[in-house]
């Protein structure tokens, strides 16, 4: 390539799905000095390449490419390539038993009424797992607004925050704001932080990748920093995106903490803040971390520009509890006695993973008492809400508050300079 004479026509394209495992003198100025990252499509690119799949193929009506290309997150144009040709198998099997294999030709009527259906695509989705999502970490969640009891206002900030900015960046544009960079959501354990971020990634459209905070220093043991690199190369591939942390204080514990060796964290905390500061050219990607700690994180993680949304996601009131046992006893076949705001009116104090192991409890009770039972009664939730008990206390609760009260100068939208 060296003696390629710059004005020469010739031009070497080179195509690798590992560029880190190139040797870095092919990848030096003169050489293949030019590099274009071809990522996972999005919804419009997906569009497109199903159009061009399924133009020789006979839709019914029922066809919808716009959705499909929009559930497909995470699939590449092979995937989409193999999703039109499994649906169009899946539609010929259909005809099959029409089909007389002994003679030489298929009746023309018969040819003239094949279709295919949305179900065969359906049915050719469910077995297809996309590329992208083959990797560790991506997933598509399937948590909705609706399976999150109450918390309506955290639903709001977060629909602003979050939704509006991955599905609608250029109204953000019209008014002059940047969306925040990074939330993090705080408050008791087990109210709903990861459900949250979850159904924020489903409703935005977004691909989802969650890192347990521990799972980054044992899973990756001496590789963090690397750990960290990838997780956002990978956002920026799958945009639009979530990256959510869980746990963050392990992630990212005060400096100075003595939390094993600290020499580690350093080098994960500047990673990170490395990454977000970087967040700039990331479009459609949004960082949500959640903590019950937030008061061990170290302090240069919540500065604006970085995770400087704090959303607090307090301990259920009584409507959210109300909802929340609505929603964990929806598939319950439950006995006239059962009374939800009576059972609410007990709970004071549980958090919704408390409440969903009431229900549980409540549930094997109703079946230790008769294995044949066909109804879960008030004495079965009694006895699942005896077993089961309350894991916030007013102390805590007051606590959070304050520390909210201390960080509820929220930082306003930073205007575009
Ligand atoms: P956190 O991340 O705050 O510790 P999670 O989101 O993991 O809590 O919640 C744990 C479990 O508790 C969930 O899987 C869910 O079953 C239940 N839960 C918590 N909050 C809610 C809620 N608002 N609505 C419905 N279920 C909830």
């Amino acid at each position: 390539m060296d003696g390629m004479g710059a004005r020469g026509n010739i031009i070497v394209i080179g195509a690798t799905n590992r560029p880190n495992a190139i040797d870095p003198a092919l990848r030096r100025p003169g050489r293949f000095d030019r590099e274009i990252e071809i990522g996972v499509p999005d919804k419009m690119g997906r569009y497109e390449i199903l159009q061009i799949h399924t133009r020789t193929m006979p839709l019914a009506s029922d066809v919808d490419l716009h959705r499909l290309s929009e559930i497909c997150h995470g699939y590449t144009g092979a995937d989409m390539s193999s999703l039109c040709r499994e649906a169009a198998m899946k539609a010929l099997r259909r005809y099959l038993p029409e089909i007389n294999l002994e003679e030489e030709r298929v009746p023309s009527n018969l040819l003239e009424k094949m279709e295919v259906k949305v179900d065969d695509f359906m049915a050719a989705y469910r077995e297809i797992t996309p590329t992208a999502m083959r990797e560790v970490y991506i997933e598509v969640p399937s948590v909705n607004w609706a399976d999150v009891g109450g918390l309506t206002q955290v639903k709001q900030e977060l629909q602003e925050a979050v939704e509006w900015p991955l599905k609608k960046p250029e109204v953000f544009k019209r008014v002059g704001i940047k969306p925040p960079k990074g939330i993090l959501l705080f408050g008791p354990p087990g109210c709903g932080k990861t459900m949250l971020a979850r159904a924020v990634a489903t409703e935005g459209e977004a691909n989802f990748i969650s890192i347990k905070g521990p799972e980054l220093f044992s899973k990756w043991v001496g590789e963090s920093e690397k750990a960290i690199r990838e997780v956002f190369r990978k956002g920026r591939t799958a945009a639009p995106s979530i990256i959510f942390f869980d746990e963050l204080d392990s992630v990212v514990p005060r400096r100075g903490m003595g939390f094993g060796d600290s020499g580690v964290s350093e080098r994960v905390i500047s990673q990170l803040l490395t990454e977000m500061d970087g967040i700039e050219s990331l479009n459609n990607v949004v960082v949500i971390a959640a903590t019950n700690r937030p008061d061990i994180i170290d302090p240069a993680i919540l500065r604006p520009g970085r995770f400087d949304r704090l959303i607090y996601v307090p301990a259920p009131d009584n409507t959210t509890r109300a909802q929340i046992l609505k929603i964990h006893m929806k598939n319950m076949p439950l006995a006239r006695d059962v009374d939800v705001d009576q059972i609410t009116s007990m709970t004071a104090g549980y958090s919704g993973a408390d409440l969903e192991a009431v229900c549980r409890e409540a549930g094997l009770v109703a079946l230790r008492r008769d294995i044949e039972s066909k109804n879960v009664s008030l004495e079965d939730f009694r006895d699942g809400l005896d077993k089961v008990k309350s894991s916030i206390t007013p102390d805590m609760e007051n606590w959070y508050q304050g520390f909210h009260k201390r960080f509820k100068k929220e930082r306003a939208p930073v205007p575009i300079t």
